[in-house]
């Protein structure tokens, strides 16, 4: 069951994301170190990946033409979260506290 749709609207969207790092559903900062795990060598973020895997805001499967400038970050908890582009604006913009 997807929660969202391609066209949810963006104000929907940000409420979503404010909800889900107030409820420490999503985190509220990037992997830490932001590019390489040193303990693994796996990127802690990624630019076009997750095709096929759910953007954890809007919760819509990202697909193989939107995965082009999607968003993984792994942290070292575990912890693998995926973006759409747009979704990881949005989760950029109000895990700062700009929206
Ligand atoms: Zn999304």
């Amino acid at each position: 069951m997807a929660l969202g749709c391609k066209r949810m609207e963006e104000k929907i969207l940000r409420e979503r994301a404010r909800q889900l790092i107030a409820d420490r559903r999503l985190p509220k900062v990037l992997p830490s170190p932001e590019r390489i795990n040193e303990r693994t060598g796996v990127p802690s973020m990624k630019i076009g990946a997750g095709a096929g895997r759910t953007c954890a805001l809007c919760a819509s499967v990202i697909s193989a033409e939107e995965a082009a400038g999607a968003c993984e970050y792994r942290y070292e908890t575990g912890l693998t979260i995926r973006f759409h582009e747009r979704c990881e604006d949005i989760w950029d913009q109000e895990r700062q506290g700009l929206g």
